[in-house]
């Protein structure tokens, strides 16, 4: 019986919701292989272990001060460490910012194949294959591991719905940090929350949000006064922060807010991982693209293939 790691993220003191999407999906493998699962947290306490106990078999956890906030450079060192001392068959981790640090660092380091951003996993014949996304997450690709002892994995975030809760009473073991760790070369100095700026689009319950579809800047007041018809709060993706078209609290995505409104209106956007994984927890989603293939169908309740503008004025017509 081998195991599979997972190897929990957490900020200020808080499990990230990529911490229980790996944790579901490693709980179906570890079912299906007859496999036990370790969660590894790194720099948590006891009472973040805890959260995870009915997730896993067993909890590595090192409660070290010098592990407390991300340091991508440490903890290669320490995970590369239990990945020789435990021989996990498969070792997943967020494609998150600290998967994109130190996983291609870790597959360097032990030798080990790595596929990074995949958005399912599968076990055939004793050897892993994952599903990944191209062209703009247009195409989804299966891609197979060369033969090896051990497998490395980062997830994207949302690929999972953690619904079901697993039913395990994990064992915490306490570790020590190695002896050998290399000196710090980065300094953690504090957490800049991006500011809720002069609205909090994270509780809207109508977002009507913009993509670069929109063209041009003057083109986003035609959108703002839809919004402002409809009662609901104008939202965007990046590029538009980007360009400096509207603030970044404006922002939704990996990099900006995670949103819950009850309706997502979105006009002109492909819909990028990036993006969609900030409205995974919107109730109706809409949206208006000219691109019938545009990704952003794919978690769309109601898809329009239309100019925006032609949506938009026939909305705002409606409303008045
Ligand atoms: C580390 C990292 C973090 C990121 N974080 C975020 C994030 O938090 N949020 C985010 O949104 N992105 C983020 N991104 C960027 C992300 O990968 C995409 O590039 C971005 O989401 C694309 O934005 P878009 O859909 O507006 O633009 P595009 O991908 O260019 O899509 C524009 C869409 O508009 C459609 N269109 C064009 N004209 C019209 C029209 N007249 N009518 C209707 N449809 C039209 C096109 O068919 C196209 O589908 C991040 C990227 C990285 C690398």
């Amino acid at each position: 019986m081998g195991t599979i790691f997972v190897i929990a993220e957490h900020r200020q003191g808080e499990l990230r919701d990529i911490t229980f999407e790996m944790l579901f999906k490693a709980n179906t493998l570890c079912k299906d292989l007859s496999h036990k699962l370790t969660a590894v947290v790194l720099g948590g306490d006891e009472a973040l272990a805890d959260e995870i106990k009915k997730w896993a078999d067993t909890i590595l956890l090192f409660e070290h001060e010098r592990l407390k906030n991300f340091d991508g450079d440490l903890y290669k060192e320490v995970i590369s460490g239990l990945i020789e001392e435990y021989e996990p068959f498969i070792t997943l981790m967020g494609h998150t910012s600290w998967g994109m640090d130190f996983a291609p660092a870790l597959a360097i380091k032990t030798g080990y194949p790595l596929a990074t951003d995949c958005v399912d996993i599968q076990v055939e014949d004793g050897r892993p294959s994952v599903i990944r996304q191209i062209y703009s997450g247009k195409i989804f690709t299966k891609v197979s591991f060369r033969e090896s002892k051990s497998y490395l994995i980062t997830v994207r975030p949302g690929s999972f719905t953690p619904e079901e809760i697993g039913e395990q009473e994990g064992e915490i073991i306490k570790k020590e940090l190695p002896s050998d760790l290399p000196e710090p070369s980065k300094e953690f100095i504090g957490f800049e929350e991006a500011g809720a700026g002069e609205l909090d689009i994270t509780q809207a319950d109508l977002l009507v949000s913009i993509g670069r579809g929109v063209g041009e800047a003057e083109n986003i007041e035609v959108v703002r006064e839809l919004a402002d018809l409809m009662g609901g709060v104008l939202s965007c993706s990046r590029p538009i922060v980007d360009k400096n078209w509207l603030p970044k609290y404006h922002q939704v995505g990996t990099s900006g807010k995670s949103v819950k409104p009850k309706v997502y209106l979105a006009f002109g956007i492909s819909g990028a991982f990036q993006h969609v994984a900030g409205i995974s927890g919107a109730g109706t989603v809409i949206a208006v693209n000219k691109d019938p293939k545009a990704p952003i169908f794919r978690v769309a309740d109601y898809g329009v293939v239309d100019d925006l503008f032609n949506v938009v004025d026939a909305l705002k017509e409606k409303l008045k």
